[in-house]
């Protein structure tokens, strides 16, 4: 995303629009500017927006005769009154920002919109998690906090090295060049997003090591990290997820059951 600097009056409009806070304006110009480095190209300013298309010397005019008579004029504050924001092509690697941003834009591996999977924390109905295992959702990145995939790769490695297994139909994984490894493409490392959720899958015995590493790697990261963990129940609904939660200190509840009333969709052997 940029601002055209020849259109844009300043106003602060587009601001707080911003989850990133990665627009400003530049003092030096009088002009707002998008600092590339933060923007996740969300979108967000471009569509949350509407778009007067003013005459920017019009209202550069109004705005300085107005300041002179010592009051302000001052757009709707949901209005951008010169239509300045202006959308980039957006070329590999910089293009996954907006697929991870944009919840109006489906992830490509897997046709889903948003963080681009149907998590298995909510959506179980595709037999991914089996008896005596857990499946692990879990999510970098917040908005106004953001996520690098090189602090998504640091925890992917560390969890490759537990023997996990990583979700097949998930754009993170999509992204891989060993997904034995853990390793992420290396020309999207500095590539900022807003949110992305890693899914895996370990045996129920290596849960505590598991959250421990997440845990202990949430720390040295530059973003957030939220995990939810889910299992199988047996015949009679009994799993012993919640104990093992309890015996690591986390305060258990069930979030959710999925009873299995939706139709399988794509069973895995
Ligand atoms: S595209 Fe999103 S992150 Fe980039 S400047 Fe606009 S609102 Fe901010
Ligand atoms: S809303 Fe439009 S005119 Fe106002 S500062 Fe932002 S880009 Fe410039």
């Amino acid at each position: 995303m940029k601002i055209d600097a020849d259109k844009c009056v300043a106003c602060g409009n587009c601001l707080p629009v911003c989850p990133m806070g990665a627009i400003y304006i530049d003092p030096a110009h009088n002009r707002a500017r998008i600092n590339a480095d933060e923007c996740v190209e969300c979108f967000t300013c471009y569509r949350g927006m509407s778009k007067e298309d003013l005459n920017p010397t019009f209202v550069r005019a109004v705005r300085k005769i107005a300041k002179f008579f010592r009051f302000r004029f001052d757009p709707e504050p949901d209005i951008c009154p010169t239509d300045a924001i202006v959308p980039e092509e957006l070329s590999w690697p910089r293009v996954v920002r907006r697929a991870f941003s944009d919840p109006q834009v489906p992830h490509e591996s897997t046709g889903i919109h948003g963080r681009g999977t149907a998590e298995v924390k909510t959506n179980d109905v595709t037999g991914r998690v089996k008896e005596g295992e857990a499946g692990f959702v879990v999510e970098f990145g917040r908005p106004g906090v953001g996520a690098r995939f090189r602090d998504i790769e640091r925890v992917t490695k560390a969890l490759a090295e537990l023997g996990v297994e990583f979700e097949s139909n998930n754009p993170v994984t999509s992204l891989m060049t060993d997904s034995a490894r853990g390793l992420i493409r290396p020309e999207i490392l500095n590539e900022k997003i807003l949110s992305a959720i890693v899914e895996i899958k370990a045996r129920l015995a290596d849960v505590p090591a598991v959250l421990g590493k997440v845990r202990e790697l949430s720390r040295e990261v530059d973003t957030v990290i939220s995990i939810g963990v889910s299992t199988r129940c047996d015949g009679a609904g009994e799993e012993p997820l919640r104990e093992i939660l309890e015996r690591e200190g986390y305060p258990t509840y069930r979030g959710k059951t999925n009873l299995g009333l939706g139709r399988v969709t794509a069973m895995k052997n």
